[in-house]
């Protein structure tokens, strides 16, 4: 029988007494949080509590892209006051305790995406469970935009799944599978998408009819007492506490997370109040801005639309069909299997039998993970190999959409392989390099088709960094771009468009840092007392266990690349150099910068080190917040950025700070190099460049622009008012 009509949801009642609430918000292709929505499931709300015909409540999603996403993230970001925000942590903590007490059972019925909002509703009835597939993804994502879950999840995932547990997905803001899920007992039932609708059904008639019963394992009930008891819940407490206590002044959601959780354990319904007001504070700290930003800029990155004039709906994403690759070395390999595993038919090409087989030896390995990691049935698993077939032949090449080299980082080889490609290959197939230095223009050249020639740069290992360089070369042509940009995004990564210039933006802006860091190296300063210093920065790793990471001999090859626009990097090539011909490769070799036993880094006991000096005993230099190590090191970053920016390296300023945020792990809560320099100061950043010159010499030197906007007093982006200067919080009763 058809409810009373609303926008965003359809409402069914029927014989039994179930009555259907499914969510299909308009014109937005995931289901999320406005505020018109929460009205309306307010009303919805409203009129159960005041029927006596129904007998169970579900909760779904009408649409096929999932259950809800979260809040509306602009929303948020457009609050300009802490009463603004107290208003809408209110009505979201208000609308859940409602249905938290709706005396019908309810049930929310999850597919895709359960997310922030999304599961503190699904918290807040009395049971939930998920389709058991790769695309269903539950958990409280919120600490990744510097907040906290603000409608009741730092009080009701503890209950539910323990304290423990609770903190790992609060903290770390990682969704969990639904097979995962009903493990730690946040939902009840993962049910197979072959059985889904006839699973659905069956668990509404067990509910109905009050025969079921919720599962606990001992291990559960024991882990339960524990957690709940004063002793065990003070332990995790505290040692979370030590644990975070370094990132906290950089992500304080972190803290609040835990003080919101712990004051619901002290005192039923004081947690909800803490909640409250750290959500609202937190939405006024700079980090929680800046990574604010970061996701629109990642929003924009992953829109179509941002890199090409073409209408969306004419981008067909599936117009390449069959990716060809040449080179099944480590990132041939690595984008082959990816790309096969989003669906991609893949044919790869290498140049001996037994280069063959190694890289299919390599490829299998990566697919075994990634199948072991979605518990791939064998069917499934057998289906995937068979989408990658690797030959030394060119007869499986020849069908390529879209030719993707991936051969050794040598010139003329790749015009070698590109001017072959050229005669081989349909006349729209597109062909793209993934050089990481070379110069695009001159592998184009070479082939009967430089409009349709680009960069796809990926970054090693191809299945984790989510960053894709997209580089446009003089001639590229715009449908070029697009078909690429779209296939970057069907493979779930970001596109950033470059220009083609040495080292393109990623490297090119790395390059200083990581040189500078070599250098302190060679004035023989410890490894670990330099990356720790950049690890205080927010580096995910300092820059020299970085070089070891990716390989000393690839880094002196990048390195070597970038001298016509990177000034004073010869020495630094001197040095990585020496350590290639020592064979001291990196993390591969078990001897870099550091000497590996058993995977992990130790100092390299025959390196004498000189004592390392943080403090500016001179006094020379304008505060900044950093010391003399990160200024030293983290500075010619600065630099660099500005200069992709004035020689347009990529169109757009957030470009940049996206760029290295997402490829090198540019500290997120400082936004990015760009955001560095407005929250320091173009002025002051400008004169420390000054000193810093007179130091270390020309590759110092801070650029014009800089020198410019430190004069006119500007920034690179407009400021953000504070919004706790807006209004102030009226208090509550
Ligand atoms: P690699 O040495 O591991 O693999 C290169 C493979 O190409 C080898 O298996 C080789 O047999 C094969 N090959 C050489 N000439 C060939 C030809 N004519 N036809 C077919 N196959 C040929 O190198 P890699 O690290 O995978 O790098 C490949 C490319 O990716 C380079 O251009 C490199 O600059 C770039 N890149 C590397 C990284 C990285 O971290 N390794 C990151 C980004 C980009």
């Amino acid at each position: 029988m058809n409810e009373k009509q609303y926008t965003a949801f359809n409402v069914l009642m029927n014989s039994a007494g179930v009555l259907t609430v499914s969510l299909d918000v308009t014109q937005r292709p995931m289901n999320v949080f406005t505020t018109e929505v929460i009205d309306e499931l307010d009303h919805i709300i409203t009129d159960i509590e005041s029927r006596r015909d129904v007998k169970l409540v579900v909760f779904r999603s009408d649409k096929e892209s999932g259950f809800l996403a979260g809040a509306d993230v602009r929303a948020i970001a457009n609050i300009t006051g802490p009463s603004q925000a107290g208003r809408l942590i209110d009505a979201g903590q208000q609308l859940f305790h409602r249905i938290d007490h709706i005396s019908v059972p309810t049930l929310a019925v999850i597919h895709g995406p359960c997310l922030g909002g999304g599961l503190e509703w699904a918290l807040a009835c009395d049971y939930r469970i998920a389709r058991d597939n790769s695309s269903t993804k539950i958990g409280l994502p919120e600490i990744k935009l510097g907040l906290i879950p603000g409608w009741g999840g730092t009080q009701r995932l503890p209950r539910q799944i323990g304290l423990t547990q609770s903190l790992k997905m609060i903290l770390q803001g990682k969704p969990v599978s639904a097979h995962a899920a009903a493990k730690i007992g946040l939902i009840d039932r993962a049910i197979s998408p072959d059985d889904w609708e006839e699973g659905v059904r069956h668990f509404i008639s067990e509910v109905l009819h009050a025969r079921y019963r919720r599962e606990v394992s001992m291990r559960q009930r024991m882990m339960h007492r524990l957690e709940t008891s004063w002793l065990g819940s003070s332990m995790i407490l505290h040692t979370t506490k030590k644990k975070i206590r370094h990132q906290e002044h950089q992500y304080p959601a972190l803290g609040a997370a835990v003080r919101a959780i712990e004051s619901g354990l002290q005192k039923q319904g004081a947690g909800y109040v803490t909640e409250r007001s750290e959500f609202v504070k937190l939405l006024a700290t700079p980090t929680c801005r800046n990574l604010l930003n970061l996701f629109f800029a990642r929003e924009s990155a992953r829109n179509i639309k941002t890199w090409s004039t073409r209408d969306r709906a004419d981008v067909h994403f599936h117009e390449i069909r069959r990716v060809g690759v040449i080179g099944a070395g480590a990132m041939g390999a690595g984008i082959g299997q990816f790309a096969a595993t989003q669906g991609y038919e893949v044919a790869m090409r290498e140049v001996d039998d037994q280069a063959a087989q190694e890289g299919r030896q390599r490829v299998e390995k990566l697919m075994k993970s990634y199948a072991d990691r979605y518990r791939l049935p064998p069917s499934t698993r057998s289906e995937l190999n068979q989408r990658i077939a690797v030959a030394t032949d060119d007869d499986a090449i020849v069908l390529s959409d879209l030719v993707i080299e991936a051969a050794v980082e040598r010139l003329d080889v790749k015009q070698e392989i590109f001017k072959h490609l050229g005669d081989l290959v349909a006349a729209d197939c597109i062909l793209a390099t993934n050089t990481s230095s070379l110069s695009v223009d001159k592998i184009a050249g070479q082939t009967n088709r430089p409009e349709r020639v680009a960069g796809l740069h990926f970054f090693n290992p191809v299945h984790r960094m989510e960053l894709v360089e997209v580089v446009r070369g003089t001639r590229t042509d715009d449908d070029t771009v697009t078909r690429l940009v779209a296939f970057v995004r069907s493979l779930g990564k970001t596109p950033i468009v470059t220009k083609d210039a040495p080292g393109f933006l990623v490297n090119r802006v790395l390059f200083p840092y990581l040189g500078e860091a070599v250098l302190m190296f060679g004035e023989g300063y410890a490894p670990a007392d330099i990356d720790r210093e950049l690890r205080h920065f927010g580096m995910p790793m300092g820059p020299l266990e970085l070089i070891d990471r990716v390989g000393v001999d690839i880094a002196m090859h990048v390195a070597g690349s970038l001298g016509d626009v990177l000034v004073g990097l010869d020495p630094v090539v001197d040095l990585l150099s020496l350590m290639v011909e020592n064979g001291e490769l990196g993390k591969k070799a078990g001897c870099g910068f550091y000497r590996y036993r058993d995977g992990k880094a130790v100092p390299r006991s025959e390196q004498t080190t000189v004592p390392m000096t943080v403090v500016d005993v001179n006094n020379r230099f304008a505060l900044d917040g950093l010391n003399m190590v990160q200024r030293r090191l983290v500075y010619p970053m600065l630099a660099e950025s500005v200069r992709c920016k004035e020689q347009q390296i990529v169109r757009e300023d957030w470009m940049i700070d996206l760029g290295m945020v997402l490829a090198t792990g540019f500290a997120p809560y400082r936004g990015g190099p760009l955001r560095v320099i407005d929250s320091i100061g173009a002025g002051v950043v400008n004169e420390n460049m000054k000193q810093l010159e007179m130091i270390h010499g020309v590759r110092m030197r801070s650029p014009e622009t800089l020198e410019a906007m430190a004069e006119a007093g500007t920034r690179f982006f407009v400021r953000e008012g504070s919004i706790d200067s807006k209004d102030s919080e009226t208090p509550r009763n």
